[in-house]
């Protein structure tokens, strides 16, 4: 049932506070998550969780990022109202939305088909019609729809993923996870044609992105 209750709400806002706390300040980024029903993207035995600062387990050995890492990833993309967002790994479609409350333009790419279809009729059912979803191997992008104001990688990349980099406007920062077991969260700013400039904002564990389409 697509319920959004008092209760749900007043959990969003508590939700929202203990962002505020752990360092979250963009306010389109806070608006977004107490705008956004978290609850609706988890499967049902885990909705009680829905509202805590957790990561969960969405199907096809994935998990839904902790509201916390959306809310940093959103956060350092540094980007608003009618930008063109790349995602990497669409997921439960969590991020997808929260970014699409934020006026964002979201073109996101998964590469496991059952989560691709699930999103696909999910997301318009809650009212998210802009965002496109695309199945495919976030390791190629989308050349032909670049380049992008922003990229943001949702699953752990081993190393810097080189053909998104070319992706990028110039001047536009790609937010990605890398390495294996555990990840540091890092961003990649283009400065010109081949010239780039990275910073990291500490320790993160993501599901690894791996290459190609899932059977
Ligand atoms: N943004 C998601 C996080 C999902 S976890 C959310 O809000 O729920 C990471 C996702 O990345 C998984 O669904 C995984 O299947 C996907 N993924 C991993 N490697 C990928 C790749 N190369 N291309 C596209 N998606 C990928």
């Amino acid at each position: 049932m697509k319920e959004d209750t008092f209760r749900h709400k007043g959990l969003r806002a508590r939700l929202v506070e203990e962002l505020v706390a752990k360092g979250i300040t963009n306010r389109a980024v806070l608006a977004a998550i107490n705008a956004v029903p978290r609850h609706l993207f988890l499967d049902s035995s885990f909705v009680k969780f829905a509202y805590q600062d957790k990561a969960f387990p969405i199907g096809a050995g994935q998990t839904i990022s902790q509201p916390s890492t959306v809310a940093l990833q959103s956060q350092l993309l540094n980007v608003g109202a009618g930008a063109r967002v790349l995602e990497v790994g669409t997921g439960s479609g969590y991020q997808s939305a929260v970014l699409t409350e934020m006026g964002i333009n979201v073109f996101s790419i998964e590469r496991q088909p059952e989560l691709f279809k699930k999103t696909q009729t999910f997301l318009p059912s809650l009212g998210y019609n802009r965002l496109r979803l695309f199945l495919g191997d976030g390791y190629e992008g989308l050349p032909d729809l670049a380049p992008f104001d922003a990229i943001l990688v949702t699953a752990g990349a081993a190393s810097l993923p080189q053909k998104l980099l070319v992706q990028l406007k110039i001047g536009a920062v790609m937010v990605v996870p890398i390495g294996t077991s555990k990840q540091v969260m890092t961003r990649i700013r283009r400065l010109s044609d081949d010239n780039f400039e990275q910073e990291t904002f500490g320790e993160c564990a993501f599901v690894p992105m791996l290459s190609g389409v899932a059977k």
